[in-house]
This record gives C-alpha cells, sequence and structure tokens, in this order.
C-alpha cells in the first residue's frame, strides 16, 4: 500500500514571496505550487495531506503556543500517517525540533522539519530538494525521532543548530553525526538512530519564563539583577569555553544566590559550537560550582531552552529538575562519562 505522510506547514521561507517590506508567507501559495509538482506523482513518492497554519509564520515569531499547535497536530493524526514533515523557517527551527523532542515522548513515527534559504518561488531554491528528501524520509519510517533535513543531511533534531544565515547549508549537528546522508541515495546510519518508542504520549508546555544570559568580557551581573524575579524558571548561561566565567566581583554569586533562593534553575552551555561544559575543569568556574547551578555539558542553547520549558510544565520539584537538566532524555546530551 501507497505510504501516506502529514505535511504541517507553518510558514518559514520555503512558502515565501516578496512584499514591498521583504519576503512574506502568503496562504495557500505553497499548496498551489505543490499541487503541481510532478515529483509528487512519482510511484516512489507517498500521498501527503498538507495542514497549513493560519496564520503563516515567519519562524521568528514562533513561541510556545505554536509548539503546542504542531504537537497537538501531530498528535490528533499520529494513527492516519507513516510520517510526518513539519515546513518551518529556519530561523528557530533548531529551537521547534528541540521542543517537540521533548513533547513527544515514545515517538514510533518520523518527524522531520525542514523549509528552505530560498523560496520555493526563486528559481534557484533549495526548497524542492529539501521537501522531497524529507517527504521521502518520513514515509520510510525508519527514524523515529524528531529531525531535521537540510541540503542533504538529516540530523537529529535537539542537536541542531542553525549556523548560516545565507549558505544553502544552513544547520549543523556539532556534537551529534548526522542521522543519515542524502547523496546519490539517502543513507542512514542506524547506529546514530534512537530506537523505536512503543507508545506517543505527548506533554503540551507551558509558557514559562526562561532567559539565556550570554557571559562576555567585562560583564557586570548587577545589571541583570533585576530579571531575577521569583517568576523567573530557568536561566542558560552561556559561558565561556568549559564552562568558565569572568572574576568574582561581577556580583554573579549574588545573582546565583538570588536566583536559588527563588527556585530558579541555572544551567550552564558553553559558547563554544562544538565540545561540552565542565564545571570545575578551571578554577574559573569555581563560582558557578558553589552557586548551584547545573552543567548543560555538550546540549545546545537550542535544546537547553527547550528542556527547561518542558520539565518545568511537568508536575516536578526544583531538585527533580535540576537532576532530570544532567540526565540524557530524549539523545539530546552525551552521557558525560562517555565525553
Ligand atoms: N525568517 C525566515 C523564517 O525563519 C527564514 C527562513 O525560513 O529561512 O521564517
Amino acid at each position: 500500500m501507497r505510504k501516506k505522510v502529514c505535511i504541517i506547514y507553518t510558514g518559514g521561507t520555503i512558502g515565501m514571496v516578496p512584499s514591498e517590506e521583504g519576503y512574506i508567507p502568503r496562504k495557500d501559495y505553497l499548496a498551489d505550487q505543490m499541487a503541481r509538482m510532478p515529483e509528487f506523482s512519482a510511484p516512489e513518492m507517498p500521498d501527503y495531506d498538507l495542514v497549513e497554519f493560519d496564520p503563516l509564520l515567519d519562524s521568528s515569531k514562533m513561541s510556545v503556543g505554536e509548539w503546542n499547535q504542531i504537537g497537538a497536530a501531530i498528535r490528533d493524526r499520529y494513527f492516519d500517517y507513516d510520517g510526518f514533515v513539519v515546513l518551518h523557517g529556519t530561523d528557530t527551527m533548531a529551537y521547534t525540533a528541540s521542543a517537540l523532542s521533548f513533547m513527544l515522548e515514545g515517538l514510533e513515527k518520523p518527524v522531520v522539519l525542514t523549509g528552505s534559504q530560498i523560496p520555493f518561488c526563486e528559481i534557484r531554491s533549495d526548497a524542492r530538494d529539501n521537501l522531497i528528501t524529507a517527504v521521502m524520509i518520513a514515509a520510510q519510517g525508519q527514524v523515529p525521532e524528531v529531525c531535521l533535513y537540510f541540503s542533504g543531511r538529516l540530523l537529529r533534531g535537539n542537536r541542531a543548530t542553525k549556523l548560516s544565515a545565507d549558505e544553502l547549508i544552513a544547520f549543523d549537528s556539532p556534537n551529534y553525526p548526522a542521522l543519515a546522508k542524502a547523496g546519490v541515495r539517502i543513507l542512514l546510519s542506524p547506529q546514530n538512530i534512537r530506537p523505536k518508542g512503543t507508545e506517543l504520549r505527548v506533554h503540551l508546555f507551558e509558557p514559562v519564563q526562561i532567559a539565556v544570559l550570554k557571559v562576555f568580557p567585562g560583564i557586570r551581573f548587577q545589571l541583570f539583577e533585576g530579571i531575577i524575579t521569583e517568576g523567573l524558571k530557568g536561566i542558560v548561561l552561556e559561558a565561556f569555553g568549559a564552562g568558565n566565567i569572568p572574576g568574582e566581583d561581577n556580583g554573579l554569586l549574588q545573582l546565583l544566590e538570588k536566583a536559588r533562593e527563588n527556585g530558579t534553575v541555572v544551567v550552564v552551555c558553553t559558547q563554544c559550537l562544538r565540545g561540552s561544559a565542565r564545571i570545575g575543569t578551571y578554577e574559573a568556574s569555581a563560582p558557578l560550582q558553589r552557586g548551584g547551578v547545573v552543567c548543560g555539558y555538550d546540549m545546545t542553547v537550542e535544546a537547553a531552552v527547550a528542556k527547561l520549558y518542558y520539565l518545568f510544565s511537568q508536575d516536578y520539584g526544583q531538585a527533580q529538575i535540576k537532576a532530570a537538566m544532567e540526565k540524557d532524555l530524549r539523545g539530546e546530551l552525551t552521557d558525560p562519562e562517555a565525553l
């Protein structure tokens, strides 16, 4: 029987058209173009249904509400399709992929996010290949995880990050190998793919308050004290190298103390694209250790943010959330013992 894929179209460059103020998504435009693509009638292609979001969004406008909308759309159609493709803008695709990986526990089918750097309406567009290959991968059903297909590579969603604003190879997965490569043939790397789940459980997110704070030379943490309120649930601290921060006279310890009193979880990730935060390697990370932070190891900032949203949307206490942040839940973090 012919396979069936559900394509959830949320917006992004892939279906955008020029306007006086720059590219914008246009309702029905991509659906019309796809209906005219001869590729979709080829025998090796699955049948597809397109679910178009209203309004279609530039992904810079995506938030927790839209993540929930995508998760619910998959949940409601889960048993009707062999796999799912989510068409999405590239700007926040890695955040959405990370969020969906936590939201969709126990996946048995592929959920493949893709988009393009050049709109479908332009002659040199990369939309066609990204769309067709993502649909084929979703139909094959052999990658039961949330993943991101772009320019010839299938990456784990919560390991991916946007690298380039203008190259066609827009994404990379710096701390985890590709799940598949699409050259002349689509070659899967089964050893990198997560095992199939047994039953889907969907955990929608609450719009809790999360902050990302990037450390830089000369930072005065006192400036940020105002954001440390009881309402702030988590902070991702992007530290230097292996998790290092500037000297002790800049207000960091007071900030961490206030965060601790408020129950805010502080997660330390590295600013480096590759490698892992390892608090305690250098004396320059000792204040963090004393401040009771948790280590994000080799998680991307996108994954750490999404994981905080996920954990704070569950019925967990602070200690449980801190422990879970340092554990691998969906393939987002390499076991620190193995690093
Ligand atoms: N601004 C666009 C978006 O993220 C960029 C893209 O799709 O490539 O929606």
